[in-house]
This record gives structure tokens, sequence and C-alpha cells, in this order.
């Protein structure tokens, strides 16, 4: 497959594109980027890199980092973290507090807000030290001890993720948080203030295209667990433009305010873009149209 003339072909049209999306604002230190930064990775099963534009740079993965966070509460407590945090898709924004009412607390999702913040209080009761471990965990599995998280975008986001705070204390106030919301919050915002960059990105989503497995073959999940995580992916991994993401590009992924995406076929690649501008749903605008040209143009989605 001819990937590197195909992420050109992306890359160069993605460079001309007026309509950009926007930035997301709401954390403030998020509103600084530049619209029109665009990159694209691709890591292929045997391993090889392909990439096209603005790839080193490195930006906050946001929301792309639930997937990491739950993918560690599954290895640490297996199928219990189902009993805290549902696998069905919201149909709702990443942000909504409504089903948490209407379901006594147990969020729909891990890979929206309310279900990510229940997987952080899962790694903070487990862990001693969970922003290092955490930490640790994502550079291991990329190999890469570079990895760090940006301070200002966490901090940004502590003094206005006010919808956060909203339904933490709302899980907490049905008896599914065992920690402090402070603590639990805390260790939530640093989590996506991850910094990573499209080939970071792809190095680290390898273990979920592989059998769960990194690149220098050394397992993290069993094939069942990944099996699991890239369900939710696909169902759960875009919020309300889950069907959307399906049926335009027909592979498992996520999304995050930061502007990045990350999709993969198993056993055969996994593939990052980063565009800040996003669309009304929080789903940056060209990503999802150069994941769309991508599966297009190459024929390879799970369909
Ligand atoms: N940290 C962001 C928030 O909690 C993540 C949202 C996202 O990337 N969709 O609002």
């Amino acid at each position: 497959m001819p990937y590197q003339k195909i992420l050109d072909t992306i890359s160069s049209e993605a460079s001309k594109s007026k309509e950009r999306g926007e930035v997301a604002n709401y954390i403030p230190e998020l509103s600084k980027i530049s619209d029109q930064k665009f990159g694209i990775a691709l890591l292929d099963e045997q391993g090889h890199l392909f990439e096209s534009g603005d790839t080193h740079e490195q930006f906050s993965i946001q929301s792309i980092s639930k997937v990491l966070a739950l993918s560690l509460a599954f290895r640490l407590l297996g199928d219990e973290v189902w009993k805290r945090v549902d696998v069905e898709p919201s149909g709702d924004p990443f942000n909504h507090l409504s089903l948490l009412e209407q379901e006594n607390g147990i969020p729909r999702n891990p890979l929206i807000n309310a279900g990510a913040i229940v997987v952080s209080d899962i790694l903070v009761s487990q862990l001693q030290h969970p922003k290092k471990e955490f930490l640790q965990y994502v550079r291991k599995i990329a190999n890469d001890p570079s990895i760090a998280y940006d301070e200002q975008v966490a901090k940004s986001e502590k003094r206005t993720g006010f919808k956060n705070y909203a339904a933490a204390y709302l899980i907490k106030s049905y008896g599914n948080l065992e920690n402090d919301v402070e603590e639990v919050l805390d260790f939530y915002f640093y989590q996506c203030a991850l910094s990573m960059s499209c080939q970071q990105l792809v190095k680290v989503f390898y273990i979920f295209a592989n059998r769960g497995k990194c690149l220098q073959n050394n397992p993290y999940l069993s094939l069942a667990q990944v099996k699991r995580i890239n369900a939710l992916m696909l169902t759960c991994g875009f919020y309300d433009e889950a069907g959307e993401f399906a049926f335009e590009v027909g592979l498992p992924g996520k999304s995050g305010v930061g502007g990045g995406i990350v999709a993969l076929l198993p056993e055969k690649f996994c593939v990052a873009t980063w565009s800040p501008g996003l669309n009304t749903k929080g789903n940056s605008k060209l990503g999802m149209e150069a994941l769309e040209k991508f599966t297009t143009k190459t024929g390879l989605s799970i369909f």
C-alpha cells in the first residue's frame, strides 16, 4: 500500500483548506494554538512509520488519554471496572450530565467525561502515585521517556473545569466515587493534559492494533481486553458523533478537544491526525475529513 503518497496527498489538501473549524477555548490554554497545524502519521503492522505535516509537534491529547487510563484500570481491576461504568454509547456531548442522574451515577461509558472520572477514581485507589505511575505506563508503552504532562494546560483546566466538578460531585452523591473529588479531578486534568505528537500517539496506540503488544513486542493487554477497548472506541470514541465517524471512516478511534484523533485497523495499522480546529461536536474537523479520505483511498476499514 503506498501509504506515504496517500498521506502526502491528504496533508497537502488539508493545508489548503479554508474551513478549519474552531479551536477549543473553554480550556483557556488550548485557545493559544494556531488552527493552521495539520499532521498525519501511520504505523503499519510491521512497525514502519509514515508521516506528513506537523507530526513531531506535541499537542494536548485531552480525551484521547481516556483510552489509556481505561486500559490501565482494566489491567489492574479486570472486569470489576464494568460494575462502575457501563459500555453503551451515550449519544450525548462529552460533558453532559443528564444521563448520570437518570442512571444513578453509573456513567454510560468510560470515554465520556463522567466515565473517565470514574476510571480516574479507580486509578487513584489502585496506584500509590497515580500521576507518576500513569505517566510511566504511557512512556513504557511508547518506549519514549520524553512524554510529559503540560502543567499549564492541567492548571488551566483545573481553574475552569466546572462541569467536570459538577459531574464528579453528582457521581460522588450516588456513591460511585471512592476518593475526594479534588484528588480525582487533579489526576483527571493531568491525564488529559498529556502532550504527545502524532508520531508518539501511533506508537502508544499500536498496542490496540497489535493484539495488546507494543512495538518492542512486550504484552500489555490480553486479546479479550483489546477487543473490548476497540469496541468501546468504535461505539463511544466520538461522543454524539460516534455513528458519523463509523459511517464516514469505519475504524475504532478516539478524539480529543486538543484536535487529535487516533484510529486503528486491528493487525494492520494505527493512524493519528492533528488539526486543532473542531467541528460543532468537539471533534477535529480536518482530522475527520482526512481519515475519511484515508479509508476511502486505501479501501481499508473494519467494514
Ligand atoms: N479535559 C477535557 C474535558 O474534560 C477533555 C474533553 C475532550 O477532549 N473531549 O472537558
